[in-house]
């Protein structure tokens, strides 16, 4: 197992380097500027203090002894996490696409339907104790999947709602996972798992995902090929 610090300084170092590696001088600058506007700061500081305050409900007692209970809002926080996480990315006082929302907060939860699937049953004490985390749960399945569906868009020129799928998906998951990562550290198949991540490192990721997502929208032209498509205008 890795030490905790290092994880912290090669998950940051790792995310800081992928920014940075996509683009230069005033190409960056202009989509940093796009992906941080005020509304979707004030967006993402509001998922921060949700990120905060969900983990004190879910301690409270009535919660923590009902396992369905605990297992539900648990999923529940996810979901919200997902919807939220791609509000602030599509622009949260715009005419939202509610559609875009409720999806990316579907694919936030629906991860932990894996755990059923390894138990091979719905037995929710079967599901929470497995003799190793289910597939869907390793990280290493978000960069495949991601890349695997853009290829897809790409070579079957899919348009619209399938060109922000995929960075839907790695918005969804990711925060999934990064919100697992506090108990359970992230699992990196086949290389092993990390030490869990501690509690800030999970909420300055959750809230700095959308940008980061956004930023790297705008460079690769996913946000101007869909403003000029089918939005009148999208701002973060
Ligand atoms: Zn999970």
């Amino acid at each position: 197992m890795l030490k905790r610090r290092r994880d912290c300084r090669f998950i940051l170092a790792f995310s800081i380097l992928v920014l940075f590696m996509m683009a230069s001088g005033m190409e960056k600058a202009h989509a940093l500027l796009q992906s941080c506007s005020t509304d979707s700061l004030v967006g993402s500081l509001g998922l921060g203090v949700f990120c905060l305050v969900a983990d004190k409900l879910l301690q409270f007692p009535i919660i923590q002894q009902n396992n369905w209970l605990r297992a539900l809002s648990d999923n529940a926080i996810h979901g919200v996490i997902g919807m939220w996480s791609w509000a602030v990315v599509i622009g949260i006082k715009k005419k939202t696409n509610f559609g875009e929302v409720i999806l990316a907060g579907f694919l936030a939860s629906v991860i932990d339907v894996d755990h059923f699937f390894l138990a091979r049953s719905l037995s929710l004490e079967a599901a929470l104790t497995l003799p190793r985390r289910p597939f869907l749960h390793c990280s290493t399945v978000i960069p495949i999947t991601v890349l695997a569906l853009t290829l897809a868009v790409h070579l079957l020129k899919l348009r619209d709602l399938w060109c922000v799928l995929p960075w839907m998906l790695f918005v969804s998951w990711t925060s999934h996972h990064v919100r697992d990562g506090i108990r359970h550290g992230l699992w990196i198949c086949p290389f092993g798992k990390t030490s869990p991540l501690p509690f800030w490192l999970y909420v300055i990721t959750t809230l700095t995902l959308p940008h980061m997502c956004s930023f790297l929208m705008y460079l690769t032209g996913t946000r101007q090929m869909l403003s000029s498509k089918h939005r009148m205008h999208l701002d973060v």
